[in-house]
């Protein structure tokens, strides 16, 4: 009896032993922190849709008209008010001054709340990134247009995952993270461009390969380049802007 009561002691220190050797970590876990670097502070803005501390404001006054030119480099030729600017029909696209490579862009954009025409012809303008690459901003509020077109696409090549779109006239909101193409030496492509867009606070696009350009007519190509400007599209139609500023990563 003393032996089995012995036995049945032995094997129940036996399996704590099993068990806590289990629970043990694997060695010191001194070896899997980082203590340094630390990462950078930033202070956030009071909400998400302000500037924190570190990012270069492209837009908020009228006075940041200077940020950005016409196409072709000639003045900002844009309808600009205290906090906004507006597409002005046939004045063409404008870009930043600046150029960018990889970044976290914030920018808010208006259709207009008179709504005319219809698909492709409602309050469309765009994003281009690198001056190349176009995320679509279109009043896609009841508009049927084709999907790789609608707000929020990487024109003609990746549809939104889902239409997030708040009606004509009311402001919007993307925040973008946007990955530059990069090129080997002898310019071929060796990683694409990618993007992961939140519209009005919702995924549109999680990580989403950019094919090349994002031409009307035609196949997306890549041609080797560096950093360049933010454009925003004149389609003829008066979209407005405000709010944009753009964390380089
Ligand atoms: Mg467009």
């Amino acid at each position: 009896m003393h032996h089995m009561k012995r036995n049945l002691i032995l094997a129940l220190v036996f399996l704590v032993a099993i068990y806590t050797n289990a629970q043990q970590p694997q060695g010191d876990p001194k070896l899997t922190e980082i203590w340094s670097p630390v990462p950078k502070i930033v202070t956030p803005g009071k909400s998400a849709a302000d500037a924190p501390s570190d990012a270069i404001i492209i837009f908020k006054n009228k006075k940041d008209g200077d940020n950005w030119v016409n196409k072709d480099g000639g003045p900002f030729g844009w309808n600009a008010d205290d906090s906004s600017f507006t597409v002005k029909a046939s004045a063409g696209e404008i870009r930043t001054k600046q150029s960018f490579g990889d970044c976290q862009l914030h920018i808010e954009w208006r259709t207009p709340a008179q709504v005319k025409g219809d698909g492709q012809g409602r309050g469309n303008s765009g994003i281009f990134f690198m001056s190349r690459y176009e995320l679509q901003v279109l009043d896609s509020y009841n508009n049927i247009t084709y999907s790789n077109g609608q707000a929020g696409s990487i024109y003609k090549q990746t549809m939104p995952l889902v239409n997030a779109s708040r009606g004509p006239g009311q402001w919007q909101v993307y925040d973008v993270i946007y990955m530059s193409p990069k090129f080997n030496s002898d310019g071929m492509i060796v990683r694409p461009a990618y993007i992961t867009v939140l519209h009005n606070g919702v995924l549109i696009q999680n990580h989403t390969s950019i094919y090349g350009t994002t031409p009307y007519r035609g196949q997306p190509e890549y041609e080797v380049h560096g950093k360049g400007p933010i454009m925003l599209q004149d389609h003829d139609n008066t979209t407005s802007f405000r709010n944009i500023w753009i964390r380089p990563l």
